[in-house]
């Protein structure tokens, strides 16, 4: 039972299928799983009685020979910033603490209709505003690597966890490293073993963020491929629901089942969704891969640029042509997506004042100190921060030099990526973080604004272009932390994304964590 968790989602469905396990008892593993990681502080919320009710019916449907496809029965958990339909749905927010939606988010209604089980709702960032999945109002997630809890874990049998934990060390309570984020939680949830993917969103890289601090597949799909109805939003015109799992075709299987068109979001691109099918074996020779000098950058740790170079020469070696290319505007995109994103807070939060749900402060005396008294108990430092700067850059005065120019920024950054694509490049390689996870003490030394200007200094082009971007891991650095690489394509082309992910997957041979015995899910 121990491996079983660690098992490639796929294994685990043909398993399900063939009767050799039955959704309850994986449900019921998954379930203590969450009891044992409870110090890493990954869940908001734990389903534990709805994932009981949906794994007895997965149980009924095995045993009719009614099952529903591959991910039937299969435990999953989905951020808390979708709603889920009857179940507390945050934002890791006081403002949101009590909120139960009235519905589905189209992700969480598709996996459903696929037979997935939910295990529970993923700690996050205050309204996804952040990049470590350290502002939560519920505490901050801690990663796994590096922490004392790995004593429960192998890896592979390649070598020993408990002497990672040592080489580096933490001993688990003094300090500790963050899952990255804001999906740190969905992320942890993930690789502890607590089900087998995780939805995230992803507006600047809070996806591929926690996917590479915690040696994980992290895949954005391109902006409108898959549904925001339901996903409470940040940046409307830049977020998309994003997905962390343990190998790219856990990761496939999942879009295969969230993707396409939805009447409840405009922005969805209105062509029917065709599945992704990966070859067995796939080729690379000839592909085009680009590698943008401006990725190179300050702050980028010499580690992690070896590890990104290495990566190229595997390709290069297998007969890619790795070629340099140039986007020239990258520099500008963390600003730039300040400004939008500021001002895009700014309208979002406004719907959130204590009357019609959520939060209302105890005591006032007018609307307006209602209105000011909610917002200012109900959101952290943060989002009041974003909400004020917002709406002083849409300000009449300053809409032109901020929120107009930004916009022209955006563009500009977009056709940089045009120009590539243009050109004949069919992917970019870079890396996806400047460095490993951060431990948490230094990591907070650092305002919001700074730790987000270096966490996604890779990942943000991606979103204003709307292209689809995936960080992939590849090894473990001296410390013993993961490191990973980012792959982006253009928009639409996640096959050849995925394939290329898959094939360096392959070659790499990322260590898997499996648990040493059974004791903590028996
Ligand atoms: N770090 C960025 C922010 O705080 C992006 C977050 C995200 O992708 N949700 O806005």
């Amino acid at each position: 039972m121990n491996r079983i968790l660690a098992l490639p989602m796929k294994t685990v469905g043909q398993m399900v299928a063939a009767g050799e396990i039955r959704p309850g008892q994986l449900a019921d593993a998954a379930l203590k799983m969450t009891v044992a990681i409870k110090p890493l502080n990954a869940f908001v919320t734990v389903t534990g009685e709805l994932l009981k009710q949906q794994s007895r019916d997965a149980d009924e449907r095995q045993m009719t020979k009614r099952l529903l496809g591959d991910l039937d029965g299969i435990p999953i958990a989905i951020k808390d910033n979708f709603c889920t339909g009857e179940q507390l749905t945050t934002c890791a927010s006081r403002m949101l603490g009590n909120f139960v939606p009235s519905y589905d988010a189209t992700v969480y209604r598709k996996l459903k209709e696929a037979g997935a089980v939910l295990v529970g709702k993923t700690n996050l960032d205050q309204f996804a505003m952040g990049s470590g999945t350290v502002d939560s109002y519920y505490g901050p997630t801690k990663n796994l690597w590096g922490s004392s809890f790995m004593q429960n874990y192998s890896i592979d049998g390649r070598f020993h966890v408990d002497d990672i934990g040592r080489s580096n060390g933490l001993s688990g309570t003094e300090d500790w490293y963050i899952a990255g984020g804001s999906s740190g939680g969905s992320a942890i949830a993930v690789l502890t073993g607590t089900c087998y993917a995780a939805l995230g969103s992803d507006t600047g890289g809070s996806t591929r963020n926690p996917a590479s601090h915690c040696g994980l597949v992290g895949l954005k799909p391109t902006y409108g491929l898959v549904s925001r109805h339901g996903l409470i939003p940040l940046v409307n015109s830049m977020d998309v629901p994003g997905i962390l799992a343990r190998t790219v075709d856990d990761a496939v299987a999942i879009l295969n089942t969230i993707a396409g068109p939805d009447p409840f979001d405009s922005t969805t691109y209105k062509r029917v969704y065709t599945p992704i099918q990966l070859p067995a074996r796939v080729d690379i020779s000839g592909l085009r891969i680009g590698i943008p000098k401006e990725y190179r950058c300050s702050g980028l740790t010499n580690e992690v640029e070896s590890n990104w170079m290495q990566v190229g020469q595997l390709l290069e070696d297998a007969g890619a042509h790795i070629l340099p290319v140039s986007l020239p505007h990258t520099e500008y995109s963390i600003v730039c997506y300040s400004v939008l994103n500021q001002c895009e807070v700014a309208s979002n939060m406004s719907r959130f004042d204590g009357v019609e749900y959520g939060f209302r402060a105890d005591e006032y005396s007018t609307t307006k100190e209602l209105y000011a008294k909610t917002r200012s108990q109900g959101f952290n430092d943060v989002v009041r921060s974003r909400i004020l700067t917002g709406n002083y850059f849409l300000l009449e005065e300053n809409y032109e030099n901020y929120f107009v120019k930004a916009m022209k920024v955006r563009r500009l950054i977009a056709q940089d990526f045009d120009k590539v694509w243009q050109s004949g490049i069919d992917l970019l390689l870079t890396p996806t973080m400047l460095n490993t996870a951060p431990n948490y003490s230094d990591f907070i030394s650092q305002d919001n604004q700074t730790q987000c200007s270096v966490q996604d200094y890779c990942t943000q082009p991606a979103n204003m272009a709307g292209i689809p971007a995936i960080s992939i891991p590849i090894k473990l650095s001296n410390e013993g932390l993961p490191l990973s690489v980012q792959l982006m394509a253009p928009k639409l082309c996640e096959k050849t994304m995925l394939a290329v992910a898959k094939w360096i997957e392959d070659v790499v041979k990322f260590p898997v964590l499996v648990l040493k015995d059974d004791s903590l899910i028996s």
